[in-house]
């Protein structure tokens, strides 16, 4: 996708700041590269670790996503894409593990909220995808 030189032209254009929460390298960790849009195209996006954890798990919220100038039916392809990947792959982080544990809780407590009618139960979480 993105050569490491190339990221560095990106991150330093970037001022070494996470395109999300605008933190500074020195203090987040290592930036990585996301894809975003802008008026010209495709372009790669400096996010912090725990802003790429979050993208890479589905819990992007609007204005997070607006950031980096994707829709939000072009993230749920995105996440449809790396899903497919990652079933090939079948490795991954544990703190990545434990994001996908409990977002997996969190749609089991729904489903079962739903069958027992109670659909009040985490309204908030849908919103937010
Ligand atoms: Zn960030």
């Amino acid at each position: 996708m993105t050569d490491s030189a190339e990221f560095d032209a990106i991150r330093r254009r970037h001022h070494y700041r996470c395109c999300i929460c605008r933190q500074p390298e020195k203090v987040t960790g290592t930036l990585l590269p996301v894809t975003g849009k802008t008026a010209e195209g495709d372009c790669t996006l400096p996010i912090c670790p725990d802003h790429h954890v979050k993208y890479m798990h589905g819990f992007f919220t609007g204005t997070e996503l607006k950031k980096i100038g994707i829709s939000s039916e072009e993230y749920q392809h995105f996440l449809s894409l790396k899903k497919t990947g990652e079933q090939e792959s079948g490795n991954g982080l544990s703190a990545e593990e434990k994001v996908t544990r409990t977002r997996e809780e969190t749609i089991k407590k729904i489903q079962k909220a739903q069958k027992m009618k109670m659909p009040k139960v985490h309204s908030d979480y849908k919103k937010e995808i």
